[in-house]
């Protein structure tokens, strides 16, 4: 019988840690400061923003919000951000996706300066993970994926990772980060023929799909390590992308949904925020 991953603890101790490193910057005069970008009208991005401000306010990261109505113009967005990007009190920038329909998504994500690009969304900072460079900021969904998987101790070389989903967020820049580390990688997508051929020879699985319970009890290797990154809202209940009661007689360990990768995720955007302050200060 395999375990779920308490990440609540996982990311209440790095939180201790990270409120350390705030205040070791605060004492040397460093304010780190998030500017986030809200262009739409979408209910689940006013959430993620409000958890965002909350967790900004509860490490002492200061916190400047720019909510936009829907008669803003592409234009007007690039116009904040060139700004946010010169105003040397700012560490990092966070535009909220999904933006208003339209408005032209990779021209505003292009004009963040990479230095400043805390979601780590940038053509440059991802193709400075594509080659491997360690001097990136990683996108925080990923990111947030491998502090579980360092933290349960997880072995990369040698093991078959296979990722469900090629989304530039999850299913891409995981990829990467678990090839980097020495797996043997497939990424497995909605033109994937027999999936559960691969999934069932994943020692990490990694499910970033977006369709409940998509991954079942069989589709799993006995043993595996299984990152649930899914949310969806079925009947007003959060479930992930994988069968997780199920699983849990086949793997050996599994991120819960909802209180797994989510958790992480908004702790490495603001461990993102906090190297951006350390590399323009050149700490
Ligand atoms: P996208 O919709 O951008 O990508 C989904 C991927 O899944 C695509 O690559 C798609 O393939 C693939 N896919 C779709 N249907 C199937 C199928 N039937 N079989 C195999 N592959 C399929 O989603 P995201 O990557 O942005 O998000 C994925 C999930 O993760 C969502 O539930 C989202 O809410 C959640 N999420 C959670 C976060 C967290 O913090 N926990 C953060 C970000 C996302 P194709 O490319 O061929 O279309």
């Amino acid at each position: 019988m395999g375990e779920k991953i308490n990440v609540k603890e996982i990311v209440k101790r790095k939180k201790e840690e990270l409120k350390v490193e705030v205040d070791a910057l605060k004492s040397k005069g460093i304010n780190p400061k998030l500017a986030v970008i809200l262009a739409s009208e979408d209910e689940a991005s006013k959430i993620y923003v409000g958890k965002k401000r909350k967790m900004c306010e509860e490490m002492g990261i200061l916190q400047e919000e720019f909510i936009l109505d829907n008669t803003v113009q592409t234009q007007d967005v690039v116009d904040i951000i060139e700004k946010l990007n010169e105003d040397k009190s700012v560490s990092g920038i966070l535009v909220q996706l999904p933006l208003f329909k339209h408005l032209d998504m990779d021209r505003i994500l292009d004009s963040i300066s990479y230095k400043k690009d805390v979601d780590g969304f940038h053509p440059l900072t991802l193709g400075k993970l594509f080659i491997g460079e360690d001097e990136t900021f990683i996108s925080c969904t990923p990111k947030g994926i491998m502090t579980i998987l360092d933290d349960i101790g997880t072995e990369y070389e040698g093991k078959h990772a296979v990722v469900v989903g090629r989304s530039r967020i999850v299913g891409k820049p995981i990829s990467q980060l678990l090839l980097k580390r020495g797996a043997t990688v497939t990424i497995c997508h909605s033109k994937t023929k027999d999936i559960s051929s691969f999934t069932r020879q994943a020692d990490i699985l990694v499910a970033a799909v977006g369709r409940a319970h998509i991954i079942t009890k069989d589709m799993i290797k006995p043993g595996a390590i299984v990152v649930d990154v899914g949310i969806n809202r079925i009947d007003g209940k959060i479930l992930g992308d994988v069968d997780t009661e199920n699983a849990l007689e086949v793997c050996d360990k599994i991120t819960p949904v909802p209180g797994g990768v989510g958790l992480t995720t908004v702790l490495s955007l603001l461990e993102n925020v906090v190297q951006a302050a350390k590399e323009q200060n050149n700490i």
